[in-house]
């Protein structure tokens, strides 16, 4: 930063830049983007315009921001519209005024109490604005703790330097400061400062996917970037970890609660579950199971005991999900596409049992080439296709993940060559297939609910006999459907309750999601057209597992299984859908899927039974997986939502 020191600037007059940036914009590692920065001096202090600017998949997403500061870098407003993520509709306006910040948000307009320190800073775009807030936390005494707005009313963000570290590119060596930021996206964000205070790097996430910002003469390290910020990230689950041992582990019995054990069977009342070195030992009524002398009872009378959940649509792409999940009761998850230098290391810190969270089964993304495609990895020759699956292999991957770009004859390369190394294949529907023909080239289950048209029409329910006799297993995201698709004037509250519960930052972004122009009754129309077609697919013995492509973390598992009630479904067969049959077609229901014998002890104790009504697969108490007790109430907190 060369400051001109002493120069005083006339207000009216138009400051010249004093300091200028270019960062490159990468979503999961692809370059798609810049912000453009400058910041100017004038009398009152500093002006940050910004101008961020990418393009995902062939959308446009635009943001232009300004930001004044005093000179102490204390905000004095911010202005920012445009998008910031696809569907992340921004229009808003923060000015200070004494002890308050006035928002504008759209034509809303409120009063926030400022408590110093604080910070204007809405969302992670632009960088130059988390920038600057790491400028003013320097000259503010580094407090940890920094109050931001807009948030719900007003956001603790938690600032923590990590270290310093020198980095080569082209040729010169950089010496860089490490931040950990915490509180402007929901989850942990790493930046890099140079020694003149200008942003180097920053590693975030936008629409719940991997986002990254790298100063150009950078961009050689990204991947560097992104590593080092896993390490931390990971210490970071680890110390969460260790702050939130097992309640139990070891052998134990459950004495006294209903087991609903996810067979089919009808529950048990007064029921035992003898649990001995991650596995279920023993389990049935009261008076069959001989509980071993040895052994610590746990009593759990007017609890219910389901199987651990799976989520088969996620994207881990923070530490926050290991916790979040367990404490929703989900002990497994399909991650659906990732970052390899952030996936593969958590998935191996949590299977070593260093950090606490789900079991992790991946899925390696590959899309077609071409300035659409989606990602890094790519197949667009028949080598491409198998070194592709040959690298998610060697990496220890149960699937691959096709996207919408690949083309038919890829799809059936990479099918072939997944399935000849014991793999199976999910997916997008490519562009210009249909679900028949994705299946039939080797697709083992197909993503999201990709078929249009009436359930009891002649032409689905063609489709549905296909997909019986492929065996094919659909993911139909309804629950993502609904968050998305719902109208802009109903409140997510109305639908999801889990929505009051999540962190600020979440809140923001969620409170902009939804379908403008329909009113509530269109958007309920289409959402039970999708379930007519999910209750036909179930009925007709087409596998449906349970997922959410993320939605309002955890929760969304639990609106996606009600919904499946809500089609249709009994409570136990939607249980089942995000229980065994999810096990099932991952062939690792020998394993895992229900409370008998021998199997891995994965279980959920619920303070209210599900069967009776489903939506107690809210209530969760306690999460066990692999035989360790965690209680759900304290992992919410741990990564700040309300439990
Ligand atoms: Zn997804």
């Amino acid at each position: 930063m060369a400051l001109a020191a002493g120069v005083l600037f006339g207000a009216a007059q138009t400051a010249p830049a004093v300091e200028k940036g270019t960062l490159r914009l990468h979503y999961v590692q692809k370059p798609i983007g810049y912000e453009r920065y400058e910041l100017a001096r004038n009398a009152d202090g500093y002006r940050l315009a910004s101008d961020f600017d990418f393009t995902d998949r062939g959308g446009r997403v635009q943001l232009t921001a300004t930001l004044g500061t005093t000179a102490d870098f204390t905000p004095t407003f911010l202005q920012a519209k445009g998008k910031s993520y696809r569907f992340v509709n921004v229009d808003s306006e923060v000015r200070v005024e004494g002890t308050a910040a006035v928002v504008r948000d759209g034509r809303v307009e409120s009063h926030v109490a400022l408590t110093p320190p604080f910070f204007l800073v809405d969302g992670y775009a632009p960088f130059a604005a988390q920038m600057l807030m790491l400028r003013y936390w320097k000259q503010h005494g580094q407090p940890r703790v920094i109050h931001t707005v807009p948030g719900m009313p007003a956001n603790d963000v938690i600032v923590e330097p990590r270290g310093r570290e020198a980095v080569r590119a082209g040729g010169k060596t950089v010496t860089l400061d490490r931040y950990l930021v915490d509180g402007v996206v929901w989850g942990r964000e790493t930046l890099w400062l140079d020694q003149d205070g200008s942003l180097a790097a920053a590693i975030t996430r936008a629409g719940g996917l991997s986002f990254e910002a790298v100063r150009e003469d950078l961009e050689p390290l990204l991947v560097s970037f992104v590593e080092r910020s896993t390490r931390d990230r990971i210490a970071d689950l680890e110390a969460i970890t260790r702050s939130n041992k097992p309640l139990r582990s070891g052998a134990y019995a459950m004495v006294g609660g209903t087991i609903v054990d996810g067979t089919g069977r009808p529950a048990i009342a007064d029921g035992v579950v003898v649990v001995r070195d991650g596995r279920i030992a023993d389990v049935g009524p009261r008076a069959d199971v001989v509980i071993p002398p040895d052994v610590a009872r746990v009593p759990l009378d007017g609890k219910t005991v389901v199987p651990g959940l799976w989520d088969m649509h996620t994207h881990v792409t923070q530490i926050e999900w290991a916790p979040v999940y367990l404490a929703a009761g989900v002990t497994t998850v399909r991650d659906m596409g990732n970052e390899n230098e952030f996936i593969a290391p958590l998935r191996d810190a949590i299977e070593s049992g260093r950090a606490l969270g789900p079991r992790l089964l991946l899925a390696g993304l590959v899309d077609g080439g071409g300035p659409n495609a989606f990602g890094v990895v790519y197949a667009t020759t028949a080598d491409e296709a198998k070194q592709v699956v040959a690298k998610y292999h060697g990496l220890g991957f149960q699937q691959i993940k096709i996207y919408s770009l690949v083309t038919p004859p890829m799809v059936e390369a990479i099918c072939a060559e997944a399935h000849r190394l014991g793999m199976t294949v999910t997916g997008h529907v490519p562009n210009g297939m249909t679900i028949e023909q994705a299946a039939a080239a080797g697709m083992d289950h197909i993503a999201h609910l990709a078929i249009g048209g009436e359930a009891d029409s002649d032409e689905v329910k063609q489709t549905i006999a296909f997909l019986r006799e492929h065996k094919t297993v659909i993911d139909p995201t309804q629950s993502w459907n609904e968050l998305l698709g719902h109208a802009l004037g109903t409140p997510i509250a109305a639908f999801q309750p889990g929505v009051a519960r999540i962190p600020p930052p979440l809140n923001r972004l969620f409170s902009s999601a939804g379908a403008d122009g329909i009113d509530a009754a269109t958007a309920r129309t289409r959402l039970e057209r999708g379930l007519r077609i999910v209750k036909a697919l179930h009925d007709a013995g087409v596998p449906i597992v349970a997922g959410t492509d993320e939605g309002i973390p955890g929760h969304s598992l639990h609106r996606e299984i009600e919904l499946y009630v809500e089609a249709g479904l009994t409570p136990m067969q939607a249980l089942q859908a995000a229980t065994i049959v999810s096990a099932r077609a991952m062939k690792l229901d020998a394993e895992l899927g229900t409370i008998e014998r021998g199997k891995r002890a994965d279980m959920v104790v619920l303070n209210a039974n599900p069967l009776d009504r489903i939506r107690n697969i809210r209530t969760v108490r306690w999460t066990i997986r692999d035989g360790r007790v965690y209680d759900a109430p304290a992992l919410w907190k741990s990564v700040r939502f309300q439990e």
